[in-house]
């Protein structure tokens, strides 16, 4: 039998249309019996319209209904009438009117769900990601969805109103590393030999300068074979922007912009014109992280002054050690930071608990913090417990209590936690998560607020502890910015690079850098990192060769779509906002990639899959 097709979706009657014959398609939402009528909510992508089933109705029609059950896809027939007032339900966009069915078609059945299809499902993720179309049947996951097309389709407007081309790279290159390992593809033409997934398009976009492009964007799938750890997905979809002829602020301006015009589209919400700019250094002097959070204040504040006057020999000791390592490497002519005492006032809070301040301590420890030391100021404004004993009594200078309360601009009831470390770094970014987490547990992350800024001046390259060598703490074609030229190899850690991140409510939206077009330049980094000229002609022989043929200056960025995406949907995992994501193991239960293929596959590929005997397995490639 021919199908009834639909006249009107499920979404879009209103009391105007009382009167009218439609048809609706759609899944068996809800159903109930009052007696002899039966109320059906049909859903579709557009929402959701109350079917009824009169007492009166025919046979026929009484043992459709009486056959229904949840997400049964049918087709009714029926007119619509307006709901009495007493039975208008405003929630619902539909909620003025119902559909009084004729006829009921049912077009395929459902089997007992594994969970109900509902605003938000309540199942555990990987049922949802094996069952992952019935979870996108839900209201909340058809929203996001269709969020991200908006955000998509926004961007895709935004840039292309300002001249950009769209332009698709290849997803079958030539390794191209940006830190993390790539996933290969073995060539069965050519066995031995691999493709890899792009990580990023990097040195394309890079190429189509060279190219002459001028301005370049892709919605560009990126592929990173990272630990499964927190929440990363293998594959992940970056807005990749590159422009020429452009300098910083030019690519800040810009997406500045874009931004403004993504958000305002999207859900109404406005920015402003121009995101804050905070030096590297000091966000993390000030947050000790760079991706602060700035939904709200508490800045971290130097106690390194108020310490050396204090009593308390750890935090003399960290100085002392700091002061000693920084003077060492100074020798060697690297630029290190000393230690410092970083303390934080949390406003209120000297109500805090023993249990309450281990937890903070907790906090601290994860990023290598040795303690934390704490005080409370009184109602009187004095120091108490912890470690207020080290800033006051006879063994401390005169006045020190009053100057550590005004120096911090502590209040009465407030709490104060310190931590001091030999290296700097360690001390903020401890201190920092404290605030992070006081941040979540005191309600400070608003999550309609969208607090961005942009972190600038990166230090260019980043000591490998482990391999005893510097590294380019972005990727190696950022430039280095042009005052630090001269003293690149003889001060690398000094050097800041011409990088940008974009951050917003603590997490990283975008990263970019202006490039180095000077094939020379290119490789004075390549020789820092410890590339040689041969592996460095290797590697990226076709970047410098490209650069020998005029390439413009140029720069870019690239907004990590899924996690934008993510956060204006108020969500906390990118899984929320991927169609079919893998889940935290990258696996997919839906498809259970990844898997085993045929032997003959293999063969073709000349690989042969290997059984060591002891559990594991290993590949021998080109046999
Ligand atoms: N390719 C860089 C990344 O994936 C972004 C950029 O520098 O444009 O992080």
């Amino acid at each position: 039998m021919e199908y009834m097709k639909r006249s009107v979706t499920c979404g879009e009657l209103r009391a105007s249309d009382a009167g009218k014959a439609v048809v609706l398609n759609g899944w068996v939402h809800r159903k109930r019996e009052h007696g002899p009528i039966t109320f059906v909510n049909l859903r579709d992508r557009y929402g959701i319209t109350q079917v009824v089933v009169e007492a009166d109705a025919a046979a026929a029609l009484k043992a459709a209904a009486a056959e229904l059950k949840y997400e049964y896809c049918i087709a009714v027939k029926g007119t619509v009438r307006a709901r009495p007032d007493t039975m208008v339900n405003p929630d619902m966009e539909t909620g003025a009117v119902e559909v009084v069915a004729s006829e009921i078609q049912i077009l395929s059945r459902c089997e007992t769900l594994p969970f109900m299809v509902d605003e938000k499902s309540d199942a555990k993720e990987d049922l949802r990601l094996k069952y992952r179309y019935l979870d996108l049947r839900s209201l909340s996951m058809q929203r996001k969805i269709r969020l991200r097309h908006e955000v998509a389709f926004a961007v895709r407007e935004y840039l292309s109103g300002k001249g950009f081309y769209e332009i698709e790279t290849p997803t079958f290159i030539r390794s191209t590393p940006e830190g993390a390992r790539d996933y290969l593809v073995p060539s069965r033409l050519y066995p031995g030999k691999f493709y890899a997934l792009p990580q990023s398009p990097q040195l394309y976009k890079q190429l189509l300068m060279v190219s002459g492009m001028d301005k370049y964007f892709q919605l560009a799938r990126c592929y990173r074979d990272e630990d499964a750890r927190g929440d990363r997905q293998p594959e992940f979809t970056q807005v990749d922007i590159e422009m020429s002829f452009v300098k910083r602020d030019d690519i800040l301006d810009l997406v500045e912009g874009m931004m403004g015009y993504v958000f305002d589209k999207t859900l109404r919400a406005k920015l402003p014109a121009k995101f804050t700019r905070i030096a590297y250094d000091d966000s993390i002097d000030l947050y000790g992280t760079d991706k602060p959070d700035l939904r709200f204040g508490m800045k971290m504040l130097d106690a390194g002054g108020l310490a050396a006057k204090s009593g308390f020999q750890a935090f003399k000791d960290a100085i002392a050690d700091g002061a000693a390592a920084k003077a060492a490497a100074a020798q060697k002519g690297i630029t290190i930071d000393g230690g410092a005492v970083k303390a934080l006032v949390v406003p209120g809070k000297a109500d805090y608990s023993r249990k309450q301040i281990e937890e903070l301590e907790a906090a601290a420890k994860i990023y290598r913090a040795k303690g934390m030391a704490w005080m409370k100021v009184s109602a009187e404004g004095k120091l108490e417990g912890g470690a207020s004993k080290f800033f006051t009594g006879d063994a401390v200078p005169a006045g020190l209590e009053a100057e550590v309360v005004s120096t911090l601009g502590a209040k009465p009831g407030d709490l104060i936690l310190m931590v001091a470390d030999a290296k700097k770094r360690v001390a903020c970014q401890s201190l920092g998560a404290v605030r992070s987490k006081l941040g979540k547990d005191l309600g400070l992350c608003d999550p309609s607020k969208f607090e961005f800024a942009w972190i600038i001046d990166f230090p260019m390259f980043e000591w490998n502890e482990e391999e005893n060598k510097w590294d380019t703490a972005h990727h190696m074609f950022t430039m280095p910015q042009e005052k630090y030229h001269a003293t690149l190899e003889s001060d690398p850690g000094a050097v800041k690079g011409d990088l940008y991140d974009l951050v917003m409510n603590g997490f990283e939206i975008a990263s970019g850098s202006i490039r180095i077009h000077d094939p020379e330049l290119q490789k004075r980094i390549f020789r820092m990192v410890g590339f040689s000229e041969e592996e460095g002609q290797k590697k990226f022989g076709f970047l410098t060769e490209a650069f020998k043929y005029g390439p413009p200056p140029h720069g870019g960025i690239a907004p990590g779509l899924d996690r934008l995406v993510m956060l204006m949907a108020g969500e906390t995992s990118i899984k929320e906002v991927i169609a079919f994501p893998k889940n935290s193991f990258a696996i997919s239960p839906m498809d259970e990639s990844p898997n085993e293929v045929d032997a003959t596959q293999l063969k073709e590929l000349a690989i042969t899959i290997i059984d060591n005997g002891d559990g594991t397995k290993r590949l021998e490639i080109g046999k």
